[in-house]
């Protein structure tokens, strides 16, 4: 048994780029101390995929349904219907990735926005946390979640200091992913130094986003250690406390 652990609480292992390796993925996981997986469908064609993917792995991985800001047009009432029966499911726990990009979405802003509104809206009675994904856009993310006093996490968080402190404030944590290793992103560091421990969560996004020791190579869960000991020195911690502390915000959030 590996001496730490750490969650990865946003992969995409359902991406066709395992499909040749996804059992040895999880195993490499396991071996480096990844005890639990939050597998992120970001299309509806992947809810079946990541539901079955959990089901194949009860006691290690879990899944949240999303539908990203790419395909914000297609959140029809259908949809919302459909997304109310299966947020219920025991293997789902949390709903996203939803939210908002700007950078490169061919769904107008507009859109977006309205979207991201019912989408939240919604999931008020679905009682999951949420799973939200912002690319340059953070300032109508802080407009839409200021005032509606939910909870959930800022996916792949790569706002400033007071983008951080607003989040944490209105609710959310935030999560760390390959890039807070990068030597060039020192804003970066500074904003998971505000935020702090007690609101930081492990990321990889994998396959995207490797850490600085694997640069433009395939991502993978057992990243999430190299994410880690980048978050203690940013905190003056240890690697184990900061595994700790990380593990124990992904098992408050998510109900590991
Ligand atoms: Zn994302
Ligand atoms: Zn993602």
């Amino acid at each position: 048994m590996p001496l730490l652990e750490f969650v990865d609480t946003h992969a995409h292992l359902m991406d066709e780029q395992f499909d040749s390796d996804r059992e040895e993925v999880l195993a490499r996981a396991a071996a480096a101390g990844v005890s639990r997986i939050v597998e992120i469908a970001a299309s509806l064609e992947d809810w079946a995929k990541v539901l079955a993917f959990s089901r194949a792995h009860p006691d290690r991985v879990r899944c949240a349904l999303g539908l990203h800001p790419y395909e914000a047009d297609r959140c029809t009432d259908e949809v919302l219907k459909d997304w109310a029966r299966q947020a219920a499911l025991p293997e789902v726990v949390a709903i996203g990735e939803i939210g908002l990009d700007y950078a490169r979405c061919p769904v107008p802003a507009p859109i977006q926005k309205e979207t991201l509104r019912r989408i939240l809206e919604a999931s008020r009675a679905w009682g999951k946390p949420l799973v939200i994904h912002c690319r340059e856009a953070y300032a109508d993310l802080r407009e839409i979640l200021g005032p509606m006093n939910l909870r959930g996490v800022i996916h792949c968080f790569s706002g400033n200091v007071e983008d951080a402190l607003f989040l944490v404030k209105a609710g959310f944590m935030l999560g760390a992913d390959g890039p807070v290793t990068y030597p060039k992103n020192s804003v970066l560091r500074e904003a998971f130094r505000a935020a702090g421990p007690a609101n930081t969560l492990l990321e990889t996004d994998c396959p995207y986003l490797p850490p600085q020791s694997s640069r433009g190579k395939r991502n993978e869960p057992k990243a999430v250690m190299e994410i880690a000991a980048q978050l203690a020195k940013v905190w003056g911690f240890s690697l184990d406390a900061a595994a700790h502390a990380t593990t124990e915000n992904a098992r408050l959030l998510f109900g590991l």
